[in-house]
């Protein structure tokens, strides 16, 4: 069982260690805001895809510890292996367990592809066995790859524009540097490919997968998420290759609420949310430098959310039982109003006409998204000694 002094190894966006008592003191916060708000004990069975991380970690949470619900999730993460930590998801999800088994609250996870036929088969069969039917279905899934269960193939996703090429301001998130980036256009094999990892196929094979087997309960909601944004982000996020996927989902969700209503009686929904430091977000280009913005501007206007607050406020306002969600005109939820209001998106444009490397922290709080995201990895989370040595081998169950 390896002890060791975990120092930080992240270059860019890219982090390849994890510190088991960051990861630890962030589950427990986000357990704390959750149990803050009060607690329901609604009975709910969820089954959270995509749960070790970001938006569908935060819903786990937010399901667990403010409505008492038994959750199953599924993610894929990396153990520890000799010197090498596991990853973030991981411990994350071992602080998850730890602190539903202390309150009694059923906990399972599964860790493995979620394209996968394999991994669809263990969570059906874990479903049977120990929770009856599934009342929300929560997929959150982001990944850069997926295997097609099919044919074998492994597409690759790209976050590119489309038609034309595009330039923007953006950081260099390893020396802060304000430069600007051209990014090429997609190529039509590109844009179909993303579209095959981050569509709405997989989470359509989820739901039809829990259909056949019977496995949801009566009224049995599933949810999805995406984003939008502000027109700064557009080419590269929603009129770009993420963006096409983003729509095949919403497509695919529109779909699955008919079949869900004619099956179950329950409904399928896509809520849009805003914008948050996560390792799929943060590999964006365009974005680091966004939120860099987005976060200080919303603090100021007093309406900044994590995401275990934009997830508690989906629990609660729009998915707790007997609750009829709010809808866009075009059937979405979205968490996302508070980011696009005027005041907030004229400032941010405001402030991205002038930027450069010289006034950056004048105008952004680069700091603060580095240190957003190294806390996404345990690291530069307050109460943790980061000099004593830390078990980094951490069973799972
Ligand atoms: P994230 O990277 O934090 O989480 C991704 C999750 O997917 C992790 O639990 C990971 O283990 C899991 N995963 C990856 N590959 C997998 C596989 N093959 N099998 C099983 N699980 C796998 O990402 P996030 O930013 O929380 O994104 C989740 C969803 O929220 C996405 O649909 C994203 O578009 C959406 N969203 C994100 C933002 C944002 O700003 N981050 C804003 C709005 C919507």
């Amino acid at each position: 069982m390896p002890e060791q002094v975990i120092q930080p190894r992240i270059r860019g966006f890219i982090a390849t260690n994890a510190h088991p008592g960051g990861c630890r003191q962030n589950t427990l916060s986000q357990i704390a805001t959750t149990q803050a708000r009060g607690v329901t004990d609604a009975g709910l069975n969820v089954l959270v895809v995509g749960a070790s991380t970001g938006y569908g970690f935060s819903s786990r949470v937010a399901a667990a510890f403010g409505f008492n619900a038994k959750t199953l999730g599924v993610f894929f993460e990396r153990p520890a292996d000799g010197d090498r930590t596991a990853s973030a998801g991981y411990y994350n999800s071992v602080a998850f367990h730890e602190a539903a088994s202390k309150v009694g609250l059923y906990a399972k996870s599964i860790n493995g592809d979620g394209f996968s036929d394999a991994v669809k088969a263990e969570t059906l069969d874990t479903i049977q066995r120990d929770m009856g039917k599934i009342d929300v279905l929560v997929y959150s899934l982001a990944a850069p790859r997926r295997t097609h269960p099919k044919t074998g193939i492994v597409h690759s996703s790209v976050l590119k524009p489309l038609d034309e090429a595009y330039s923007s301001k953006t950081i260099d998130l390893s020396t802060g540097e304000v430069t600007v980036a051209t990014m090429d256009p997609a190529t039509g094999a590109e844009v179909a490919d993303t579209i095959q990892v981050m569509g709405g196929e997989d989470f359509a094979i989820w739901v039809d997968a829990l259909l056949q087997a019977d496995l949801f309960a009566e009224n049995a909601r599933a949810v999805t998420y995406s984003y939008i944004g502000p027109a700064l982000t557009h080419a590269i996020y929603y009129n770009g290759t993420i963006g096409q996927a983003k729509q095949h989902m919403e497509a695919t969700t529109r779909h699955l609420d008919k079949r869900l209503q004619e099956a179950v009686g329950g409904n399928a929904y896509l809520s849009v949310n805003k914008a948050v430091v996560t390792q799929a977000s943060a590999a964006i280009p365009v974005v680091p430098l966004y939120l860099s913005m987005l976060y200080p501007v919303m603090r100021e206007a007093g309406t900044h959310e994590a995401p275990i607050d934009q997830m508690n406020r989906l629990f609660r306002e729009h998915l707790a039982p007997g609750m009829t969600p709010t809808l866009d005109d075009e059937h979405r939820i979205r968490l996302d109003n508070l980011e696009l209001t005027p005041p907030i998106t004229n400032e941010i444009n405001r402030r991205w006409e002038k930027i450069e490397t010289a006034n950056l922290s004048e105008y952004a709080d680069f700091a603060g998204f580095r240190s957003e995201f190294r806390q996404l990895f345990g690291f530069e989370v307050e109460g943790v000694d980061y000099t004593k040595p830390t078990e980094t081998d951490l069973p799972l169950k």
